[in-house]
Order: structure tokens, then C-alpha cells, then sequence
């Protein structure tokens, strides 16, 4: 119910307004958010990969309303890309379908993230770009989407996408992905859908996660467990312990400033892990999203406010 509430948030666009300009909601979102600018990402990057982990890059935004607005958007990613030569950062980008346009003008979002395919495929060593997995309206047209650069010459290893194991139709989404040889990052799903279409209780979603994992795991293509859920996490290695999956062959993901411990331990076992690291000016539904995952956040976060 809690979820549901913050998801409600997160669509409101006075409180947007009022957090994503005010110095308050920057000091409250720093813990998820890396910060403004690319040179903020930049940062957050070198250290995370100091710690031994790679990252993904993700500019915060979200429907864009305008042909101009995603152009800027993708121009920003093409900086990032940029950057992540120049630095030498070991990173890969993650963008959403609708910040480049999707829903303003299909064509436009098409080219803009083919040149950024291309242009990811292009680097030395090779770049990548993860198409993020949005509400279930977007669930076919993304994938489609991701299929069709996917086919394009040149762009086979450089693009992948995302499966939320709480949609009850992923397990043919995945078989799908697996015949066209394409990566996936596998997450349980952040977003509100009706019961229709998606498992309810957190068990099932578990399972459903569990089982999708082990396909994964097996399918000798190189993909990313994207969880927190210790127990999930417990039983991915085992499983690749058992079938002799070697630790090169997937990674597991989380999202900056959650589950630091967990993240270390994990590389300090020799396991992969890659950090989602968030960062802009407009990263107020994606904060929201994460205080609904857990309430002890906004708790969390209030007490370090208080702190002098
Ligand atoms: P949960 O069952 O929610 O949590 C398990 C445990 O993890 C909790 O008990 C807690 O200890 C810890 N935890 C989880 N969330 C938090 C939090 N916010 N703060 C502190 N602790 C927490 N969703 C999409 O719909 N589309 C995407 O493209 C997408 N990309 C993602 C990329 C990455 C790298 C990750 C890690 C997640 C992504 N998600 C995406 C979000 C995902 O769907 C879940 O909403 C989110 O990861 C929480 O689920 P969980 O697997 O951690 O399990």
C-alpha cells in the first residue's frame, strides 16, 4: 500500500516542481542521486569503480513533451559517452524510451538511440546502452524497439534491455530475447500494474525472479541480476556454483547508495557488480520510487537531515 502511495508521488507534478527546485530536495535525494551534472556522474563513477565495480549511467528524466527536449536529452548521453572514453571509466549507459521521445515523435526516439548505439559500438574497448524497462504501456514497444536496433549491423552486442519479473507475461518476453542473442537486466519491477497482467505478493514475484534468474544464468549470454533481495542473491550464486556458471559470465546490479555493505561483499567474494548511478536535475520520480521500496528510507533520510 505504501509503494502504491509513493508511486501516486511520484506522478504529482506540483510536489516535482517544488522538490526539484528547491535546495532541501537536493540534500534529500544526494543519497540515490549523484548529483546534477555529468561531471557529478563522473565522480561517483571513479569511485565506484575504484571499489572494484563497473556502472551504469542513467540521466534522470522521463516524458519528455517535445522533439527539442529529447534531442537534448540524447545529446546529454552523447556527453556521457564522451566522458566515459575520456575517463577511461568502466560504464555503460541506461536510458528510458520516453526521455528520447517515444511518445513526442517515434521516428525521432529511433534515430536518436540508434546513433547512440552506434556510437557505443564504436568505442574502444565497446560501450553499451541498456534501454530501462518503463510502465506496462511501453513493456512491447520497448521491446520491439530493442529488437529491431538489436538486428541493425554493427549494433548485436552493444544494446540490451530490461524484464521485470513482477509481469506475468516476462518468461516468453525473456524466451524471445534469448533467441535473438540480446542481453537482459533482470529486476523485479518498480512500477504500479494491475493485477491482469502482474503477480501481486511478493513471493510469487520472488519466484518469478528466481525461476527468469536460472534461465539466465543458463542461457550463455551475459546478463545482470538486478537486486537487493539478499535471498535472491544467495540463491544466484549458489545455482552458479552448482551448474559451474564461472563469476565472468553475469554480473549482479544495484542502484547507487543502497546496500553498500552488500555491494562490497559481493566483490570481495569475487562475484561482479555493476552500480546503477542516477543522475540531473529531474530525479524526482525516481527518488519517490525509491521510498516506496522502503519506508525505513524516509526514516533513514529524515535522521540525517537532523544531523548538524
Ligand atoms: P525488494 O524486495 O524490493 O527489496 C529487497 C531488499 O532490498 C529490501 O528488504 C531492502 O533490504 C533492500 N532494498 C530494496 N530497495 C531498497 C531501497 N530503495 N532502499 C534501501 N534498501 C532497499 N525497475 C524497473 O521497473 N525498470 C528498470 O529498468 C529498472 N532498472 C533497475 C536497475 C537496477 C540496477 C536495479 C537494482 C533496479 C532497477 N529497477 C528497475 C528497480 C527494481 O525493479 C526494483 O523496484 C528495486 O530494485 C527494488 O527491488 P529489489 O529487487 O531490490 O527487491
Amino acid at each position: 500500500m505504501l509503494r502504491a502511495f509513493f508511486v501516486h508521488l511520484s506522478e504529482n507534478r506540483t510536489l516535482r516542481n517544488f522538490a526539484e527546485r528547491s535546495a532541501l530536495g537536493h540534500r534529500v535525494s544526494s543519497r540515490f542521486v549523484a548529483g546534477t551534472e555529468i561531471a557529478d556522474a563522473v565522480r561517483a563513477t571513479q569511485a565506484v569503480n575504484q571499489a572494484g565495480m563497473s556502472v551504469s549511467i542513467d540521466n534522470l528524466g522521463e516524458n519528455v513533451t517535445n522533439p527539442d527536449e529529447a534531442r537534448h536529452s540524447a545529446q546529454l548521453y552523447q556527453q556521457i559517452l564522451d566522458a566515459i572514453g575520456a575517463n577511461h571509466l568502466n560504464g555503460n549507459i541506461s536510458l528510458k524510451l520516453t526521455h528520447m521521445g517515444l511518445d513526442v515523435d517515434e521516428q525521432l526516439a529511433r534515430e536518436l538511440v540508434s546513433t547512440l548505439v552506434a556510437k557505443a559500438a564504436a568505442m574502444n574497448p565497446p560501450g553499451f546502452v541498456r534501454v530501462d524497462m518503463e510502465g506496462s504501456p511501453y513493456t512491447q514497444r520497448t521491446l520491439d524497439f530493442v529488437h529491431e536496433l538489436h538486428r541493425m549491423p554493427g549494433n548485436g552486442n552493444s544494446v540490451g534491455t530490461v524484464i521485470q519479473a513482477y509481469l506475468k507475461r516476462s518468461e516468453k518476453d525473456v524466451e524471445n530475447l534469448l533467441a535473438d542473442g540480446i542481453r537482459i537486466r533482470l529486476c523485479k519491477g518498480a512500477y504500479k500494474e494491475p493485477a491482469s497482467i502482474a503477480y501481486e505478493s511478493k513471493s510469487d514475484v520472488d519466484a518469478n525472479y528466481i525461476k527468469l534468474m536460472k534461465t539466465l544464468m543458463k542461457s550463455g549470454i551475459y546478463h545482470g541480476m538486478a537486486t537487493h533481495d539478499v535471498n535472491i542473491i544467495r540463491e544466484g550464486e549458489a545455482f552458479a556454483r552448482k551448474e559451474k556458471i564461472a563469476p565472468e559470465a553475469f554480473e549482479f546490479q544495484m542502484l547507487y547508495g543502497i546496500r553498500r555493505d552488500l555491494q562490497q561483499s559481493l566483490v570481495r567474494d569475487g562475484w561482479r557488480v555493476r552500480v546503477y548511478i542516477p543522475f540531473g536535475t529531474e530525479w524526482y520520480p525516481y527518488f519517490m520510487r525509491r521510498l516506496g521500496e522502503r519506508p525505513a528510507n524516509v526514516f533513514f533520510i529524515a535522521r540525517n537531515l537532523l544531523r548538524p
